[in-house]
């Protein structure tokens, strides 16, 4: 190995995790994960697949505050906070609303537009060689609304969105007709962004990176991290539930499970879990062409290799809560408005639930830095909503952290530091 060459473990294999371990290998590096389950199988799993640029608008906008009331009212809406969940989510939850102001979303969307413009074009190298790049589709993003009015209301977000350069079209009833026939004839307002992209099976993907991963010398190591081992402020090693793998540098990538290891490099991440849920339906009776989004109801439908998976809604419960899968059956109910030739039920057997933890900090833009204690240990993690579509381009820029090299992007806004 020449000198720049290190012993490097990442820990977890979501996104995050396995496109950071497949450009630190490209560097040079002898790279090997650290994930007790398989690869793909935490929140990169169920998601909606969406590999959108146009994603810059941070969860916490300004006048977000507005709709706690409404948030705690109404379990079955879009957003939801469990009661008994409160206390221990209001410090995360002040800090949310604090991070709504103008002039921190824009510098937020502008954050995340360079980690998030160039994300397919990240991605098809390493597609390329996972031989998995029939997974990604580029046939746009199309947002779907019932009313001009409600249109008008998205218009800070669309603000935010053609300050960082996305751009888009706009279709009336009858041209959106045109383009989705399928579509309830509710909706009288569409518009596309064609930049943005989609991954048909996003476990799929995960996992054949994973294999080409492993092809090229690559290890996987099934143990659970559970700290780290610092010779002053160098690491020796990241110890596992057994025993200790020696590493010159490591990534910690476990998604909303980073908090704990963060915590013992001495930063305290204001990292909670944004509960998310999918339902699938197999053999639909129609699929959209193009992933549609339904504005106001704030969930995706999205054509993929296995059916039609409808994923959305946040609910603010904690790790440790069951699911609860009225919110994902409640999805059947909103896709049949949006698709009317879909049925309102379906056999069990052509349905799958699935219920995610999006790693989320208050202010929508992820942790990406070296950790306080250690120059070696680099963090990368806290991509909430986005993690798919900003997975290639954190990747790639913690492995340039961790080689010394000029990162690709501007990561100040993403210091771990920020956090106090
Ligand atoms: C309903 C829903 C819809 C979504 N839709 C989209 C979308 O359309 N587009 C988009 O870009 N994003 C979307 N997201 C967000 C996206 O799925 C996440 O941001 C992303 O998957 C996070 O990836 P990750 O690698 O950080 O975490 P994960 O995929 O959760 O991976 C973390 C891994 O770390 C492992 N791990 C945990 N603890 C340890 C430990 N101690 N040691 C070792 N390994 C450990 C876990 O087993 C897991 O495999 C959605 C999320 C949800 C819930």
């Amino acid at each position: 190995m020449s000198q720049n060459q290190k012993t490097v473990g990442v820990i977890g294999a979501g996104m995050i995790g396995v496109a950071t371990a497949s450009f630190l290998q490209r560097a040079g590096h002898d790279v090997f994960i650290v994930e007790p389950g398989n690869p793909g199988e935490g929140t990169s799993f169920g998601n909606a697949g969406a590999l959108n640029g146009s994603s810059v608008v941070p969860m916490s906008m300004p006048g977000t505050v507005r709709n706690v009331p409404r948030w705690l009212d109404d379990p079955m809406g879009p957003l939801v906070i469990r009661w008994s969940y409160l206390p221990a989510l209001a410090p995360w939850l002040i800090r949310f609303i604090r991070s709504g102001t103008p002039d921190k979303v824009r510098a937020q969307a502008r954050a995340l537009r360079g980690l998030l413009a160039p994300s397919i074009a990240t991605l098809t190298p390493l597609m390329r060689d996972a031989g998995a790049e029939d997974l990604v589709k580029r046939v746009g993003h199309l947002f779907v609304y019932r009313s001009e009015e409600s249109f008008r209301k998205e218009s800070p977000a669309w603000t935010l969105r053609r300050e960082n350069g996305v751009t888009w079209d706009e279709f009336n009833a009858d041209e959106l007709r045109q383009l989705e026939p399928n579509l309830s004839r509710d909706f009288v307002k569409g518009v596309l962004v064609r930049e943005n992209g989609h991954i048909a099976n996003p476990h799929r993907l995960v996992n054949a990176l994973a294999q080409e991963f492993c092809r090229r010398g690559g290890r996987i190591e099934r143990r659970r991290a559970i700290g780290f081992e610092l010779d002053g402020n160098r690491l020796k090693g990241i110890r596992t539930d057994n025993g200790t793998l020696r590493a010159d540098a490591a990534v910690v990538a476990a998604g909303v499970w980073s908090k704990p290891l963060a915590a013992e490099l001495g930063n305290r991440i204001p990292l909670e879990t944004e509960r998310g849920y999918h339902l699938m339906i197999r053999d639909p009776e129609v699929v959209p062409r193009i992933p549609t989004a339904d504005a106001e109801g704030k969930f995706v439908a999205t054509p993929m290799e296995l059916g039609l998976r409808i994923a959305g809604t946040v609910e603010l419960a904690g790790l440790k809560a069951p699911p609860n899968w009225e919110r994902a059956r409640v999805l059947l109910r909103h896709v049949h408005r949006l698709f009317p030739a879909l049925k309102e039920s379906y056999p069990e057997e052509r349905l799958t639930m699935w219920m995610g933890h999006r790693p989320s900090v208050p202010d929508s833009i992820p942790v990406i830095g070296p950790s306080r204690r250690s120059p070696d240990v680099i963090y990368a993690f806290g991509h909430g909503h986005i993690g798919m579509a900003s997975g290639p381009m954190t990747g790639k820029v913690a492995a340039e952290l961790v080689s010394g090299a000029t990162p690709s992007v501007d990561v100040a806004p993403f210091s771990p530091e920020r956090f106090g």
